[in-house]
């Protein structure tokens, strides 16, 4: 088998890993898989490159990919997290019958919390019910904004600020839990526009989310913001940046800074990425931002004087 046929292989998941994660306010292992389906029906959003990540699995695959990744289990494991780069509860990514077996499996295998991710047009009695009839589940919807002209044309993420409300009530409704994923920065915006959308959407989606999740935009490959990036038209966020969200949001919010200080990912200057990114991810268990006040690198002032002149420069990034 190719490299490429591997990357594809339906009986294969795309990645598995564990972690350490904040999960309703303490400490837990958790399992990570991102399972290879058919992929988002959406397939619209403008950071979004997932599809290249797609196979037309099978029920039968979804089920091999599950059980090659639940060979990284171990008793101490007690939230496992599925992702399909799309949405869990949709039948056409995920057939019912994977998705029943899946989650009946989870159940025997005494895991305590079962966290997936799905667009809210898939979020119904019956699809909820099914989850929690097994397991504690936490639906994870990528909210991305707040604002709906942001995330309608920006991000074109295809629904409107109430399609997650009427969700998140419905989830709450029947006893599972939500999170909100926010996107810090939509291309378009300016790095303080940006700013201050992640914050004000922290703060609207906050009563309907049990928790935030802060993504720092990576530039994926065949996507919109990848032809803007190349062109000079979009720089990722800084880090200090994700700092200002993360402290001058509502908690619990947690934030993995995927690609931090490369140039498709989240950075500063270079010099002082790792540390950020190290604050980031600590911030995740503690809660605690206070120690974001103690790292100071040059580069700050240029990225407060940036976000100055970017008011000023009608829409055009200052890389
Ligand atoms: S961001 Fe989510 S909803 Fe949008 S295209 Fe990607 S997987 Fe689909
Ligand atoms: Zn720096």
């Amino acid at each position: 088998m190719t490299r490429s046929e591997e990357r594809r292989d339906p009986r294969r998941p795309v990645s598995v890993w564990r972690s350490q994660d904040l999960v309703d306010g303490r400490p837990a292992q958790a399992l990570t898989m991102i399972l290879r389906t058919v992929g988002c029906r959406w397939n619209r959003c403008t950071m979004c490159g997932y599809a290249g990540e797609g196979a037309p699995a099978s029920a039968d695959d979804l089920i091999i990919q599950f059980e090659s990744a639940m060979e990284k289990c171990s008793p101490e494991v007690t939230v496992v997290k599925i992702y399909t780069s799309g949405s869990f509860l949709d039948s056409e990514e995920m057939p019912a019958g994977a998705r029943i077996e899946i989650l009946r499996r989870l159940e025997n295998a005494g895991i305590e919390k079962l966290i997936i991710e799905t667009r809210p047009e898939y979020v119904n009695p019956d699809a909820v019910e099914e989850c929690l009839s097994h397991l504690q589940t936490e639906f994870a919807m990528g909210l991305e904004s707040a604002n709906d002209l942001i995330r309608e044309h920006l991000i074109r993420k295809g629904f409107l600020f109430q399609d997650f409300v009427r969700a998140s009530e419905m989830v709450h409704g029947q006893g599972g839990g939500v999170k909100a994923y926010l996107l810090l920065k939509p291309p378009f915006l300016t790095e303080g526009q940006a700013m201050r959308d992640a914050i004000s959407s922290a703060r609207a989606a906050r009563p309907y989310a049990d928790i935030i999740s802060l993504n720092l935009c990576n530039v994926q490959r065949n996507t919109v913001v990848e032809r803007m990036w190349e062109k000079g038209e979009y720089r990722p966020p800084w880090l200090w940046s994700a700092l200002e969200v993360l402290k001058s949001s509502p908690g619990p919010i947690i934030c993995d800074p995927v690609g931090a200080g490369t140039r498709r990912g989240p950075h500063n200057c270079g010099q002082c990425d790792a540390a950020l990114a190290e604050a980031i991810r600590k911030h995740d268990l503690t809660q605690d931002a206070r120690p974001f006040d103690d790292l100071h690198c040059q580069c700050k002032e240029a990225w407060q004087k940036l976000m100055e002149l970017e008011e000023q420069s009608f829409g055009t990034p200052l890389c």
